[in-house]
């Protein structure tokens, strides 16, 4: 059976991938430094997986993926049973944009120092298959609004710049081993929403600078308003466009991405995690609106420094190659994630 090692597994996106591996009846074990989350996410796993199933498949594991000697103990535990890992699923890191700015040492040690910790010791116990957790933010959006593989890469700020290097890393490392490894670095867009069944949503424990959780607040009236920055971006109503997709969608193209790496020759690729279609800010607010009826407030504000109009995935590679396809639409993504959030805050 397979058993796969899931880095950041408590977050927001490795909780969903988590949750979608379990309910496959594949072994998990979470490394977590919880810096970013928080326990009390599996919580309710237990409502949708059998106990006794995940007693069997679910292990949690506190600590840092800069910690190499626990990285050694966890590989070498299990390659003693029966069992040993078979992949990585690599989502632990940290993502904010502007605290990458303030403070790029952290960012690079955390994302750069701790993949080539994680990456030395998969070695070192023959597990040569990695997915991991990459970001639009390699590229320069200035190229164009719809982005391909092959679209310029040029990271704007260092929290895109770990996430470029890690990429390399890997395609070197692949390479070196004379096409032993087996790499696949997902460039997620804009993931938003909670699963369906309201089990898990996105609770960061730090600053919120992603979308969804801002507008939700506001939804809950933790907030009075949400503020759009800018409304004179070159868009149908001035608005930033982004590729929002269902982090159901997300979470599926790791297990696609799983099945690749296990039925194919090594392999190395970047794949483009998008739905393919953007969304204005209002337009997501608006849907939100109607979706769910609620009002959401907003304010107009600046620009944000190194934002840009429009960031839309072209996903035709993952599509065709892992035969993945998002099937969620924003009005899924607005009412999962809701119902997930109200139900756990109101
Ligand atoms: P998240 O912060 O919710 O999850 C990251 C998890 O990693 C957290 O549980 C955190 O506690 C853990 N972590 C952080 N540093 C760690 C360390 N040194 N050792 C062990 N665990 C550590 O973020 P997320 O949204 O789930 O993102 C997951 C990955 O996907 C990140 O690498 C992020 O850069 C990438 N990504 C996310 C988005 C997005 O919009 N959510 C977009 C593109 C890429």
């Amino acid at each position: 059976m397979e058993k796969i090692l899931i880095t950041g597994g408590a977050g927001y996106v490795g909780s969903h991938i988590t949750l979608n591996i379990l309910k496959r009846g594949l072994k998990v074990i979470v490394l977590d430094s919880f810096v970013n989350s928080s326990k009390d996410v599996f919580n309710n796993f237990c409502k949708v997986i059998d106990k006794k199933i995940l007693k069997r498949n679910f292990k949690i594991i506190t600590g840092d993926i800069r910690n190499k000697k626990l990285l050694n103990d966890i590989f070498e535990d299990n390659a003693k049973t029966e069992c040993a890992i078979s992949s990585v699923i690599h989502c632990a890191g940290l993502k904010s944009v502007q605290t990458s700015i303030i403070n790029p040492k952290e960012y690079w040690d955390v994302n750069v120092l701790g993949t080539m910790n994680l990456v030395d010791i998969m070695e070192s116990y023959s597990c040569k298959k990695i997915i991991f957790s990459s970001s639009a933010t390699v590229y320069d959006p200035s190229v164009g609004d719809i982005l391909d593989e092959n679209s310029r890469i040029s990271p704007i700020n260092p929290y895109g710049s770990t996430k470029f290097v890690v990429e390399k890393f890997l395609e070197d490392i692949h390479k070196s081993s004379k096409n032993e490894w087996k790499c696949i670095n997902l460039r997620y867009f804009n993931p938003i929403g909670a699963d369906p069944e309201g089990i898990i949503g996105e609770s960061p424990l730090k600053e919120k600078n992603n979308i969804f959780p801002l507008i939700m607040d506001v939804a809950s009236k933790k907030l009075e308003k949400f503020t759009i920055f800018g409304n004179d971006w070159d868009s149908s109503d001035g608005t930033c466009v982004r590729d929002y997709i269902h982090i159901d969608d997300l979470a599926e193209s790791h297990i696609k991405a799983l099945e690749y790496l296990n039925n194919n020759t090594p392999v190395f690729m970047n794949l483009n995690v998008g739905t393919g279609e953007g969304t204005s800010v209002l337009e997501l607010i608006k849907k939100f609106e109607e979706t769910n009826q609620i009002s959401i407030p907003f304010i107009y504000g600046e620009r944000r420094k190194g934002d840009f109009g429009t960031v839309v995935a072209d996903n035709r590679l993952a599509k065709k190659v892992l035969g993945w396809i998002p099937k969620k639409d924003l009005k899924d993504m607005c009412k999962d994630g809701w119902n997930w959030f109200s139900n756990k805050n109101i």
